[in-house]
């Protein structure tokens, strides 16, 4: 977990990165948090981690859930 020392979303409001729903301001938020994972050196450590650890909630590695969840069902698929 060493790579969360140089993750863009270090001294940000974590609320950015857990939105409430999935519509309106929501919306925004998820967008936010992924302009930040986008210039993040760590994402594909924090998303690798995310995706390993079935992380649920939040935005992880420029994803939200619902993409991680078909993320994962492509990898059982193809498996
Ligand atoms: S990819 Fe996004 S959520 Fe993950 S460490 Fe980087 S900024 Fe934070």
């Amino acid at each position: 977990m060493n790579w969360r020392l140089t993750a863009a979303c270090r001294d940000l409001d974590p609320d950015v990165f857990f939105p409430i729903g999935t519509g309106g301001m929501s919306l925004v938020q998820i967008a936010e948090a992924k302009t930040v994972c986008r210039r993040c050196p760590v994402a594909e450590q924090c998303l690798a981690w995310a995706v390993g650890d079935g992380r649920v909630e939040g935005i992880w590695g420029g994803t939200t859930e619902n993409e991680r969840r078909a993320m994962r069902l492509r990898e059982d698929l193809g498996s």
